[in-house]
């Protein structure tokens, strides 16, 4: 064979296998309503956590022509039973193979009740820039007009596609791309469950079609600061809400119990009922943060506007809504307890 004919041969081998070279996408399951099955097709009644994670893959065959598919289960649960042992398990493996140069990003299947919760832990402890993408379902796997395999399609296209580097981590449900700091649960059962009330979507995926319009400002990934590499358990943070006639015991029951912030869910801008701000006020005197969020949904909780900060010692959580205060408190206090440090982290991320 002469040398041209080889060189063509070579050069056809290489340009043949460069266009079935898939991206590597990692499927993470954790539970929940996308990987359920209900009583019947028409029944709202189901039992979260119940498909594996190879039945979910198995149940999307049009993610294998997109990608090369490899599916771990790191927990099979409803995602109300989520607490911080699966997440430190969860954001420690996500490290570890995006580390890898073999793999090009991954998805984590998501109960809907606390999806935004686990993104947002996420998106402040994992560093690094490859696609990280959380998906769930409203509807069963056995439901009428189910949502989570094409979620799970719309999830896949979203982690390979290379505008999705450098984005933070990312919820996609229903055809939206959410940044994870902004995305909340916002209805208990409809499909459009999910939005970010503060900024918008930051994108859509329309049958794998992905377009970004905005992403957020907000210190994430490899920008973070957090390291839970060595962490095996992370500080007690509690949340009370707050409502007309409120009362001191929960204050005083989450101190009894040790923690070491509370998440004050305040009633319009943050306010507080007097009985429970003398309770707080004491707390915080006592080395507890106070951290001043609102029950409302959206909006910012100002400094100094009709509750004294500096006389209480207290801090505010900016926009982020108790839930997710609670988690950047609770990584916050794995740094530091000064209260100016805990303060930036809240404008910063
Ligand atoms: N409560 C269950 C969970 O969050 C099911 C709800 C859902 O996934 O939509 O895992």
């Amino acid at each position: 064979m002469n040398n041209f004919l080889k060189t063509l041969i070579i050069l056809t081998l290489l340009s043949s296998s460069m266009s079935w070279a898939k991206p590597n996408i990692v499927i993470l399951a954790t539970g929940g309503t996308i990987a359920a099955s209900g009583e019947s097709s028409t029944s709202s009644a189901y039992s979260s956590g119940v498909a594996t994670v190879d039945e979910l893959i198995n149940a999307v065959p049009a993610i294998n022509k997109i990608a090369n598919i490899q599916g771990e289960q790191i927990s099979n649960i409803g995602s109300q039973a989520i607490n911080d042992k699966i997440w430190l398990k969860l954001a420690n493996r996500v490290n570890t193979l995006l580390k890898k140069d073999s793999v090009d990003g991954v998805v984590i299947t998501h109960g809907t009740d606390t999806l935004e919760s686990t993104a947002y832990f996420l998106n402040l402890t994992v560093r690094n820039n490859k696609p990280i993408v959380v998906v769930g379902a409203m509807r069963s796997g056995s439901s009428l007009s189910a949502d989570g395999p094409l979620n799970i399609y719309n999830a896949v296209s979203v982690a390979i596609n290379k505008n999705s580097f450098n984005k933070g981590v990312l919820v996609v449900m229903n055809d939206e791309i959410h940044s994870a700091r902004e995305v909340a649960k916002m209805n208990t059962s409809l499909v459009n469950a999910f939005a970010s009330p503060n900024t918008g979507r930051i994108g859509t995926v329309y049958y794998g079609k992905v377009n970004y319009y905005t992403q957020s400002t907000k210190r994430n990934t490899i920008n973070s600061e957090f390291n839970i590499e060595n962490i095996t358990s992370l500080p007690r943070v509690d949340i009370i809400y707050a409502h007309a006639q409120d009362t001191d015991i929960f204050v005083k029951a989450a101190v009894n119990a040790g923690a070491k912030g509370i998440i004050h869910a305040g009633m319009g801008n943050g306010n507080i009922y007097p009985l429970t701000l003398k309770a707080l006020a004491k707390a915080s005197k006592n080395g507890v943060i106070i951290a001043r969020t609102s029950r409302v949904g959206s909006g910012r909780t100002n400094l100094h506007e009709e509750v004294n900060d500096t006389k209480y010692g207290f801090i505010v959580t900016d926009n982020l809504n108790p839930q997710k205060a609670r988690i950047l408190l609770m990584l916050g206090l794995t740094k530091t307890n000064n209260k100016e440090k805990l303060q930036q982290m809240f404008f910063e991320y």
